[in-house]
């Protein structure tokens, strides 16, 4: 790419950032601020990121709306109404336009492009991108705000092509209409997505069949509508709530319970997991007894308290014990939040199917075939997932000092400083990478702290008259063993799951290697702050 004329090699910019989600928008509005010359680029035709893709049906939060929106502008918070407590994609699609029209950013985002290449070129101190239609463009410095969960996967089953009627990931769902009355209709997949779209197109299917690999421990959500006091309410104490999410390990709203689940007599345990199970959101997870998730003994009692629910539900005992989980303890997964989701293998149109007994052995023209059975569908939603956290830098072909991959780098896991910086990639930030805070958070919470620190790194830059950072291969050892240390005593880092970068459907994926940060987002915002107030030690500027 480096050869190329300077006609040849696009437009310049001073920042160039791939994504219009969440992230990219803030840092788009932040430095625009600066006075910089920004230009975004985005693979799909609007903004909203993980909201502008994931339109199937059930799509909706887990965070509650009202700490989930950005808490940076009094005006966006007071213009602003969420609808229910936990608001379904349509209403955060159009959140997120609303966002991009008050703040005018769609005329610095280019849509309808996918960056396929960057390259660091070293003798002009630039990055180069090109975009999947051979467009291309440069800039001194580069963002990726290309999301933790936007690359799609599908499961290597033979056949997936042959099948001739209606198939959809869920994260790539049509923009028109989709019906599933009167029609047979399979789902592959029970996480998090699933586990939505189950339940929501149980409600109008024909016949459903359900293939299930793994099932999960999935929570009530006991969603709502927000009224009018309440709503007045969450307007008026918006700093408070924001305080609250900051101080919490997660920033999520619910923080945890500062008893031992194993100090307290068993009817306490019981009648706290009881309340916890009858209030929304992810109390049961993240407000829980503050050794459930470290604890292996503690984590079995709200597992048996959880595999119980599971029994109450389900009428038929042995499709409640399929449903229950048999390799992971409660919380170190995903935890899916539900909304009748059990309910749905009580009607008689449904029908589980365990893979782990009988395998898909291939998608046929008709339909899906396991090792015991033919299944006929007219329509097939593969809620398989993603390609977590570095799958969409492996989408990309990233090159740094001395044409270096990316990939190549990150083969035994991915190494950075902060998760924001990697050695050998001057002047790129990764907002929202791996080993960052962000990737185990309430997101936005965690975006607009990432967004502000490299916008202050890049006014630093400036005033000091600096053209190039780039973190020390020594900060970022130091980094990555901390992020290591910090995973050390959880239970989910001995469990296979995206947040260990296991995914059976992607070549290379089957290793556990940590993605994310398990600090706990109040010391990764002090460890940031640190770095700066050093003058942000652990990079070189020149
Ligand atoms: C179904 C679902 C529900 C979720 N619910 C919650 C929740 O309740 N609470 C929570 O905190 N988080 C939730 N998340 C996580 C969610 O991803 C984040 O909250 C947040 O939206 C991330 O914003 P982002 O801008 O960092 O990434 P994204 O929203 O993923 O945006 C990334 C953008 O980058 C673009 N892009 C990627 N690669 C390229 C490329 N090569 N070229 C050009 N453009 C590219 C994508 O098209 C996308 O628009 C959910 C995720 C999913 C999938």
């Amino acid at each position: 790419m480096s050869t190329m004329s300077a006609a040849g090699r696009g437009e310049a910019y001073d920042v160039i950032v791939i994504g219009a989600g969440l992230s990219g928008m803030y840092q788009l509005y932040r430095l625009r601020e600066l006075g910089l010359r920004v230009r975004v680029f985005e693979a799909g035709d609007g903004v909203g990121g993980t909201w502008y893709w994931n339109r199937y049906p059930g799509a909706r939060f887990d965070s509650e709306s009202w700490t989930y929106g950005y808490s940076f502008s009094e005006e966006l918070l007071r213009e602003w109404d969420w609808s229910e407590h936990f608001s379904a994609q349509p209403e955060t699609l159009r959140y997120c336009n609303f966002v991009a029209d008050k703040l005018d950013l769609r005329r610095d985002i280019e849509f309808n492009s996918r960056i396929k290449a960057v390259a660091y070129d070293e003798a002009a101190n630039e990055w180069e991108i090109e975009i999947v239609d051979g467009r291309r463009a440069r800039a001194r410095l580069l963002i990726t705000a290309i999301g933790p969960l936007s690359a799609p996967t599908m499961p290597t089953i033979p056949g997936v092509e042959s099948f001739r009627g209606e198939a959809y990931h869920t994260g790539t769902w049509p923009h028109g209409p989709v019906t599933f009355a009167g029609k047979r209709v399979g789902v592959i997949g029970t996480g998090a997505t699933g586990v939505q779209a189950i339940t929501e197109i149980a409600k109008t299917v024909g016949h459903l069949t359900v293939f299930q690999r793994t099932p999960n421990w999935c929570a009530p959500l006991h969603n709502s509508p927000i009224d009018a006091a309440t709503q007045a309410h969450i307007k008026a104490t918006y700093p408070e709530i924001f305080a609250r999410c900051r101080d919490s390990f997660g920033c999520f709203i619910h923080q945890a319970d500062p008893r031992n689940a194993l100090e307290v007599t068993p009817e306490v345990r019981e009648a706290f997991y009881e309340k916890l199970y009858g209030e929304p959101g992810f109390g049961i997870w993240m407000g829980n007894f503050r050794d459930v998730l470290i604890d292996r003994d503690a984590n079995a009692t709200i597992t048996e308290f959880m595999r119980r629910k599971i029994r109450s539900r389900v009428r038929d005992p042995k499709l409640a014990e399929t449903l229950i989980p048999t390799n992971h303890g409660f919380g170190t997964r995903r935890v899916p939040l539900e909304s009748g989701y059990y309910e749905v293998y009580n009607q008689p149109n449904v029908r589980l199917v365990d893979l782990r007994e009988t395998p898909i052995e291939r998608i046929t023209p008709t339909g899906v075939r396991t090792s015991a059975a033919e299944y006929p569908l007219n329509m097939i939603v593969y809620a398989t997932g993603f390609d977590a956290i570095t799958g969409s830098f492996d989408r990309i072909d990233i090159r740094g000092v001395g044409g270096r991959r990316l990939r190549e780098k990150w083969a035994d896991g991915p190494r950075t400083y902060l998760g924001l910086q990697i050695a050998g990639f001057p002047n790129l930030f990764t907002l929202v990478g791996p080993h960052n805070a962000a990737t185990y958070c309430n997101i936005p919470r965690c975006i607009e702290q990432n967004v502000e620190w490299v916008t202050a790194l890049i006014r630093h830059m400036r005033e000091k008259g600096h053209v190039r950072v780039e973190a020390t291969a020594e900060a970022e050892r130091g980094w990555t063993e901390h992020v290591l240390e910090t995973g050390r005593r959880m239970l989910f880092t001995q469990v296979d799951s995206w947040m260990m970068g296991i995914n059976s459907n992607v070549v290379g994926k089957q290793k556990r290697t940590f993605m994310v940060y398990a600090g706990g987002a109040p010391k990764y915002r002090e460890r940031c702050d640190q770095v700066a107030a050093a003058g942000y030690s652990g990079f070189v500027f020149a």
